[in-house]
């Protein structure tokens, strides 16, 4: 169960991946957490996916976070007659509200939001970007636009209208439906797609209260305006950079990807690098150099996790995609640049007995040359603030609630294990040394350091720090 390296790896699951065979591979190559896109499946899918993923958690004895991300306000054109159309540079295109099919002069925009939002000169974005339209004149219901990059458009092709803070909802219509399933079936965290304000991320916690995490997306030039707010409203982000290289200029993602995880890091909570990393791995067993040093690039810049996103769900690699993520992060952990990078970043302590005691922690057992750090948390809240601390020292996290040790498998090098609560200080000592045993995280005659809270059996804050000792009967 204790993973060879810190950085979580997340794989999607889809029509390449759903069953328990392949789920079970892709968990022994290094996948950590899986990701059900919403975007795709019908419920009676996800829910099967869902079954499989919690059938080889038991398997495994490890837990398994399961993300599910929802599709979001994620605007497409309507349809034309022919299937599809050629845009020529410098045409007329106008977009309209008629659901009528479209040709090469026009096509319908089924979103009014757009219409009321729309100005002059602003540049809409089709297919992933690959078609540029400049913003003409706006009427009531048209959209009269210049191509200005031409290309060929198809059905229900994606629309992205950056720099422009649409008046949309952050969950629509479906994504509610969705995740009214997806948190009965009981996923841990939950993906908010084009979050534009901390708002979108609230009316999200709001349905959800505490029956899973909430991760924000970060892929609209508007959140990045607002990028600290979101950050400390989500319980963890990720940079999100399929869209983001749409909305943005795509020279500008690596910076912003930099400026992502350090501001996440500093406010201690998990980011996640996505999209395209290991993408020649859809049909190629190996990846291109580019891409491994893309995934070193997240791993030295300190992520906590990296995202596989085609690559394990349609490709037809995926279990040695998962492969290649590990021992590309593995390879990065063991660098010393790696460790001198991670204990540079500026993590400022908060007054609370957590950051105290996490900052302590790792301070004692590196004098000590302890084996682990055991962290017993209810919430996870103090796991989290240990892993910001980034220790040399390996973590265990010891909770007494399943849903946490799900969750924080997204967190960079938490193990945790799902077990009773301590009754009393002897039993804190003595429940830490045998799993550590258990769990090859110490020997006889190791030291370890614990931190816990006191009163035990109740949620509270952290406010014990031990030093002990693997005894014989810890290990008998
Ligand atoms: C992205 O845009 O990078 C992303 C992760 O979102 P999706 O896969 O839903 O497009």
């Amino acid at each position: 169960m204790h993973r060879q390296r810190c950085t979580r790896i997340i794989a999607t699951l889809g029509p390449s991946s759903s069953d328990v065979e392949i789920i079970k591979k892709l968990s022994d190559a290094g996948a950590d957490v899986f990701r059900i896109n919403m975007s795709h499946g019908s419920h009676p899918e996800i829910a099967s996916i869902h079954a499989a993923i919690r059938d080889v958690e038991s398997i495994t004895g490890r837990s398994i976070g399961i993300l599910a991300d929802l599709q979001g306000p994620k605007l497409r054109v309507g349809v034309f007659s022919e299937g599809k159309a050629e845009l020529v540079r410098g045409d007329e295109f106008t977009l309209d509200m008629d659901s009528k099919a479209g040709d090469k002069t026009r096509v319908c925009l089924p979103h009014p939001e757009i219409f009321q939002a729309a100005e002059r000169g602003t540049d809409l974005l089709l297919d992933d970007g690959k078609i540029r339209l400049n913003i003409k004149k706006v009427e009531d219901k048209k959209i009269i636009t210049e191509v200005t990059v031409g290309g060929i458009i198809s059905n229900r092709k994606g629309v992205n209208v950056p720099n422009v803070i649409l008046p949309l909802a952050a969950l629509t219509e479906k994504d509610k439906k969705d995740l009214t399933f997806v948190l009965e079936l009981g996923v841990d965290w939950i993906g908010i797609s084009f979050v534009q304000r901390p708002e979108d991320v609230q009316e999200a916690k709001d349905i959800i209260g505490h029956r899973a995490a909430v991760l924000a997306k970060l892929e609209k030039p508007a959140a990045l305006y607002a990028l600290d707010e979101i950050i400390a409203i989500s319980d963890a982000v990720m940079v999100a950079r399929g869209d983001m290289g749409v909305e943005l200029p795509m020279e500008e993602v690596p910076a912003k990807q930099k400026k992502i995880i350090r501001h996440a890091r500093r406010a201690g909570k998990p980011v996640v690098v996505a999209t395209q990393m290991l993408e020649s791995m859809i049909s190629s067993p190996v990846p291109t150099r580019a891409e491994v040093s893309d995934v070193a690039n997240a791993v030295f810049d300190g992520t906590d996790a990296i995202m596989l996103s085609a690559e394990s769900a349609a490709g037809k690699y995926p279990v040695e995609a998962v492969s290649f993520m590990d021992r590309i992060a593995r390879k990065v952990e063991q660098e010393p640049s790696y460790r001198k990078a991670q204990s540079k970043e500026e993590t400022r302590l908060e007054p609370t007995s957590a950051d105290a005691l996490s900052a302590a922690a790792k301070q004692v057992a590196t004098t000590l040359n302890a084996s682990v750090i055991v962290t017993y948390t209810t919430s996870g809240s103090t796991a989290l603030r240990a892993a910001r601390e980034r220790p040399k020292t390996p973590l265990l996290v010891l909770t007494p609630n399943q849903n946490t040790a799900r969750r924080l498998s997204l967190v960079w090098g938490l193990n945790s294990v799902h077990t009773k609560d301590a009754t009393n200080f002897q039993d804190m000592i003595d429940k830490a040394c045998q799993i550590c045993v258990k769990y090859n995280f110490a020997k006889q005659r190791d030291r370890i350091v614990i931190t816990a809270g006191m009163p035990f059996g109740s949620p509270g804050k952290t406010n014990v720090l031990r030093i002990a000792r693997i005894q014989k009967y810890h290990v008998e």
